[in-house]
């Protein structure tokens, strides 16, 4: 067997497949032969320099394969098997990990979120999961390939914001943002048992899209007042939970603003431009600082426990997250997709990448 393999590899500023030496598992890691892939505004970040990684990086932290080689000390998981792994992929074991925060695995924002950015990522024909123990989770037979890569950052991350919710039975949610977190979101706060559910997004298009995977209404920017529409679609009341998954800072105060006294604001975004200091918060709308508004600042619940339960939602049919998909490139094109992917063209959420 070739003792190489074809790697997306982040070089000079730009995105190239390159030949790299095959990985192989250390203790604790399990190398896993890709059979699927998608790409992610994320990638593009590590690419122009947003996030800080390394030239000679393997990009990506999307993907679903079958098991390769296990290395020492893990156990639970036979050769051929059909796994997937997060996008983040903590130790599960240092502090932050023991109090639930893993995505800030040693103590550091996003300390969870290495692969593609300070560990070689996915978009490879082999790659290696670390803490494979705590990360690593079988595929159930009746999900496929496609859906279970939807589950490894799209719905790890955009369901966060409604589960961290706490969500009411029946309660209304505002997305607002309708990319594939946003997107996710709504499809997530739906499954969560939401009765009503309403996107806001900055331009009109993508309704379709949005509404097959859950959303009742959806708004834009461009053409309706936002606060006057959730008020008018609650009787007045304001939503029981705002996910802010749009990544925009003008949307954080129409989040604060839209949601009902003891409500939550769940805040899916980085605001991480450099032109980004502060958030404004309207304090009439946030109750004057005594509304019992919550504000949740969050990032993606990973490690194979949830990962399994996300993944239960497919195989029972709860969640279809096929939708999300919406072009199929073959690994040598990967450059093309992302170069379509930054193009930002409206119905375009997800790129899938076939081994
Ligand atoms: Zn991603
Ligand atoms: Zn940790």
């Amino acid at each position: 067997m070739s003792q190489t393999m074809k790697a997306l590899v982040l070089r000079g500023g730009k995105a190239v497949i390159e030949s790299r030496p095959l990985p192989q598992a250390g203790p604790g890691e399990v190398v896993v032969r890709t059979t699927a892939a998608s790409l992610c505004s994320a990638d593009a970040a590590c690419i122009d320099g947003e996030f800080p990684t390394p030239d000679g990086t393997v990009l990506g932290h999307e993907a679903v394969g079958v098991v390769h080689e296990i290395g020492p000390s893990v156990s639970g998981f036979s050769v051929g098997q059909r796994v997937t792994v997060a996008s983040t992929t903590p130790c599960g074991q240092c502090a932050d990990c023991q109090r639930g925060f893993s995505g800030h695995c040693q103590g550091a924002a996003w300390g969870g979120y290495t692969f593609g950015v300070s560990r070689d990522g996915s978009l490879a024909e082999y790659f290696t999961v670390p803490f494979a123990a705590h990360n690593l989770v079988a595929i159930p037979d009746g999900v496929t390939d496609a859906a279970a890569l939807c589950v490894t950052d799209t719905i790890a991350s955009g369901s966060t914001g409604p589960e961290a919710a706490r969500l009411p039975l029946g309660g209304t949610v505002v997305v607002f943002g309708q990319g594939h977190v946003g997107l996710a979101a709504t499809m997530t706060a739906r499954a969560l048992g939401a009765g009503l559910v309403v996107t806001v997004k900055a331009r009109p298009g993508g309704e379709a899209l949005a509404r097959a995977v859950g959303a009742d209404h959806t708004l834009n920017l461009a053409e309706h007042d936002i606060e006057a529409e959730i008020r008018r679609l609650t009787a007045g009341a304001g939503a029981d939970c705002a996910v802010e998954a749009s990544g925009a800072v003008a949307s954080f105060p129409r989040a604060v603003a839209v949601t009902r006294l003891g409500g939550v604001i769940a805040v899916l975004s980085s605001y991480s431009g450099p032109d980004n200091a502060s958030l404004p918060i309207p304090l009439a709308q946030w109750g004057w600082g005594i509304g019992d508004k919550t504000i949740l600042s969050t990032f993606q619940r990973s490690g194979s426990e949830r990962l399994g339960r996300l993944l239960r939602l497919i195989e029972t049919g709860r969640l279809d997250p096929a939708p999300l998909l919406t072009r199929t490139y073959v690994f040598d094109d990967s450059e093309r997709a992302l170069a379509d992917l930054a193009t930002r063209e409206p119905g375009h959420i997800k790129p899938l990448i076939t081994f």
